[in-house]
C-alpha cells in the first residue's frame, strides 16, 4: 500500500476513508495578499474553514483534497493550522492555476525548470516547510491549450513522470480542453490512470466524456452546486448514466466550493456575489451538498452504495497512491 503526503504528514492509503478531491478551504490573489495585506482577514478566512471543515467531518469525510496551487494562493501554514485544529487530513498540490498568463520569471524558462519547481514542492516540501506536495495541478480554460498552458502541461506531465505524482487538470468542456490537455500527458509519457481530468462534470455530452474515459484517464464530477456550468439534475443524470456504462472506478465526486470564493472575500465583491445567487448561479453550492441533496437523489436514481463507496473512498486512495 502506497502513503500520501498530507499537511500533517504521510499517512497508508488505506487511512485516506471517505474522502472529497476537490475542494477549496483557502484560495485568494497571492499579489493582492502581499500587497494590500490589509484587505484580507485571515481570522475571518480561518473560521469559515473551521465551520466547513467541521461540518463535512459530521459526514464521516476523513480527507480533503485541496488543488489550490500558484496563482489560487495555496498557503501551507493555514492548510496545517486548519488541519491540527480539526483532525481532518488535507492534501495539498503542486502546480499553476492559469488560464493562459504566466508571470516573467515563468514566461522566460521553459517546461523543464517549471517542473524541477514542482518536483521539488513533492520531494523537498512546499513554501519552506517539510509538507510536501501529492500531486499537480494545472488548467486550461477558455483561451485554450495556449503556448503557455501547453509548457505547464509538459511541466506537470514531467514533474509526474519523474516523482510518480498523479496530476489533476482545471479543463473546460465547454471549451473542449480535454482532448488536447490529455494528448499532451500521453505525449510526454504520463500513465492515463494518474490523469484525472477535473470539472468533465461541467458537461452532459457523453460523447466528449467518453471521449476522454475511452484514454484511460479518470474523471472529476466535481462541481455540484455550481449550477452555472451545469445544473444538478442534469449532473445526476449524467452520472447515473456513466455508472450504468460502468464508469465507476475513474469517477470522482466533488463540488469545487471555495469558501473565499464563496463568501465575497476574493474573486467576487459581496454585491456581485449578490447578483449572481440571485441569477441562479450556484444556490446550493457548499462543502457538504452532495451529502445533503446529492446522494439521497443517485441513491434514488440506482447507484449502489458500492458504487459510491468506489468514487469517494477506493478511487482516491487509487489516485493518490497509484496502487
Ligand atoms: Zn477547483
Amino acid at each position: 500500500m502506497g502513503t500520501v503526503e498530507t499537511v500533517s504528514g504521510a499517512i497508508n492509503g488505506d487511512e485516506l476513508g471517505l474522502t472529497l478531491i476537490h475542494e477549496h478551504f483557502f484560495s485568494s490573489d497571492e499579489g493582492v495578499s502581499v500587497q494590500w495585506p490589509h484587505v484580507r482577514d485571515r481570522e475571518a478566512e480561518h473560521s469559515l474553514a473551521l465551520e466547513s471543515a467541521e461540518a463535512v467531518k459530521s459526514h464521516g469525510v476523513k480527507t480533503v483534497v485541496e488543488p489550490t496551487a500558484m496563482l489560487l494562493g495555496r498557503d501551507v501554514e493555514a492548510s496545517r493550522r486548519l488541519a491540527r485544529e480539526t483532525g481532518l487530513q488535507i492534501v495539498l498540490c503542486t502546480g499553476i492555476y492559469t488560464y493562459d498568463y504566466l508571470p516573467q520569471f515563468l514566461l522566460n524558462r521553459d517546461a523543464d525548470f517549471i517542473s524541477s519547481l514542482f518536483v521539488h514542492d513533492i520531494e523537498e516540501g512546499i513554501q519552506g516547510t517539510d509538507v510536501k506536495a501529492a500531486f499537480v495541478k494545472c488548467a486550461a480554460d477558455e483561451p485554450g491549450v495556449t503556448e503557455n498552458i501547453e509548457k505547464i502541461h509538459r511541466a506537470a506531465a514531467r514533474a509526474s513522470l519523474q516523482t510518480g505524482a498523479p496530476i489533476m487538470a482545471h479543463t473546460r468542456p465547454a471549451s473542449n480542453t480535454g482532448p488536447r490537455q490529455v494528448e499532451i500527458f500521453l505525449e510526454e509519457g504520463v500513465s492515463p490512470e494518474k490523469i484525472q481530468m477535473a470539472h468533465t462534470g461541467d458537461t452532459d455530452d457523453l460523447g466528449y466524456i467518453e471521449g476522454l474515459l475511452e484514454k484511460g484517464v479518470n474523471i472529476g464530477l466535481d462541481r455540484y452546486g455550481l449550477d452555472l456550468f451545469l445544473p444538478t439534475a442534469a449532473r445526476n443524470a449524467t452520472l447515473l448514466e456513466l455508472l450504468k456504462r460502468g464508469y465507476a472506478d475513474r469517477m470522482f465526486l466533488s463540488q469545487d466550493f471555495d469558501i473565499p470564493i464563496a463568501n465575497g472575500l476574493d474573486w467576487y465583491p459581496p454585491e456581485i456575489l449578490e447578483q449572481l445567487q440571485a441569477a441562479g448561479a450556484a444556490t446550493d453550492w457548499g462543502m457538504t451538498f452532495i451529502f445533503e441533496k446529492v446522494i439521497p437523489e443517485l441513491t434514488e436514481g440506482g447507484m449502489t452504495e458500492e458504487q459510491l463507496n468506489t468514487m469517494l473512498v477506493e478511487n482516491p486512495r487509487r489516485w493518490l497512491t497509484g496502487s
